[in-house]
């Protein structure tokens, strides 16, 4: 099964609320900074400038929409091989 690497860019994102909004399970504004970050669940590393997880590809779909909507482009999803 495929998984995928995604990386929130913290210092970039702006918390504007859409990443949680299109992908609640992944995405969540931490309590520290209010910046996006990957939720416990999936999350490899989360320090105030970065966050980092691991996803199963069901939940490519909804990451990839959130990456595309973000408005400063600051979450990357990378395809890991087995
Ligand atoms: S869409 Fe982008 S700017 Fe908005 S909360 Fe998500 S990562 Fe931050």
């Amino acid at each position: 099964m495929v998984k995928y690497k995604v990386i929130v860019d913290r210092q970039t994102c702006i918390a504007c609320g859409v990443a949680p909004s299109l992908c609640p399970e992944v995405f969540v504004l931490g309590e520290d900074t209010g910046r996006n970050r990957v939720t416990q669940k999936y999350a490899t590393e989360t320090t105030e400038d970065i966050s980092t997880g691991v996803i199963p590809e069901e939940l490519y779909e909804c990451v990839k929409q959130a990456a595309d909507a973000c408005p400063v482009g600051a979450i990357k999803i990378e395809e890991l091989k087995e």
